[in-house]
């Protein structure tokens, strides 16, 4: 199952304060911890584990995260030829402050991630060529994602499409989209429905934006997945929800993998409600993907107590 997935690359610098400060404010007394983020980054991260061989491709700066984040990925299982190191600049920072009340404000610097373009989608011809399902995310430029997924689609690739952070996408992007995987809030601003209308509502307009099949994530309500022949809700497992950072990243990568693997759609759809339910037992967002053996254990550990 090759699996190549196109997208940002982040490192997490996370303080827990005691509240979160006003402008101008000074707040003391919190404790540090640092993780490696970015959507592209935890999506490659929870296909690997699921034992997917994923290609990805994303910039890093020529700083030491740069060198730290590869090796990182190496680690992991991912090949990682076309992940870019790009000169004068930083690597990819996401300054993360989280409250008492779990609150949480964030603030990105791109960086490297800005610096991802066209020319290196080309340079990354052959793997696309070679991939059974291309993965991908918006923190990114617009441009690359729209060039990536053209190409793609000319090589005849089944194209996934987190449209996460929100925001307004173009009809002639969407039409080329196999699957989309937005959450309530990106499937909201797709298609200025407000989520308080039908679900069904929401899911036939991006249909009608010529997406085959969208799969709205609903937290732990699990997903909704229609396409023009069918529609239903899949109820995500009961788990006690600890930190759902990435829940929606464990999912797409999840899912990646599973229908590589030739697994139905709702099957796969299963596999990553599984997974990402299982993700946001654990605390972070790369250290929180489970890999594969998890995930069977625990769907059979359902199943034997459903019956
Ligand atoms: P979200 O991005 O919040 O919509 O979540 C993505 C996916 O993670 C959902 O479709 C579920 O499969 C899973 N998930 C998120 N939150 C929970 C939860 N509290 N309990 C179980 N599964 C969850």
């Amino acid at each position: 199952m090759n699996i190549v997935v196109i997208g940002s690359t982040n490192i997490d610098m996370i303080a827990q304060v005691p509240h979160l400060p006003q402008a101008g404010e000074t707040v003391i007394g919190g404790t540090f911890s640092q993780a490696y983020g970015g959507k592209g980054a935890n999506q490659a991260v929870a296909a690997s584990r699921m034992g997917g061989q994923v290609t990805f491709i994303s910039c890093v700066g020529d700083d030491t995260f740069g060198t730290e984040v590869i090796q990182h990925f190496q680690k992991e299982g991912i090949y990682t030829d076309f992940v870019f190191k790009e000169k004068n600049v930083a690597t990819g920072i996401a300054l993360i402050m989280v409250d008492e009340k779990g609150t949480n404000s964030i603030a990105v610097a791109s960086g490297a991630n800005e610096r991802l373009s066209p020319q290196h989608i080309d340079q990354a011809r052959q793997v696309l060529e070679e991939a059974d399902i291309v993965l991908l995310q918006l923190e990114i430029p617009l441009a690359t994602v729209i060039y990536a997924i053209d190409l793609a689609k000319q090589m005849g690739k089944k194209v996934l499409l987190n449209p996460a952070p929100a925001q307004r996408l173009p009809k002639s992007l969407l039409s080329k989209v196999d699957i989309l995987i937005p959450n309530e809030i990106e499937a909201e601003m797709l298609t200025g429905i407000r989520f308080e209308e039908e679900i069904k509502i929401v899911g036939e307009n991006l249909l009608s934006l010529g997406v085959e099949t969208v799969i709205i994530t609903l937290g732990e309500k699990g997903c909704y997945v229609i396409d023009s022949q069918s529609a239903r809700q899949i109820p995500a497992p009961q788990v006690k929800a600890i930190d759902t950072t990435a829940a929606g990243d464990v999912f797409c990568g999840t899912l990646a993998v599973s229908l590589a693997e030739q697994r139905t759609l709702i099957e796969a759809v299963h596999f990553a409600n599984a997974a990402a339910a299982l993700s946001v037992t654990k605390v972070g967002a790369q250290p929180s993907a489970p890999c594969k053996s998890e995930i069977e254990n625990f769907l059979k550990g359902l199943l034997a107590k459903n019956q």
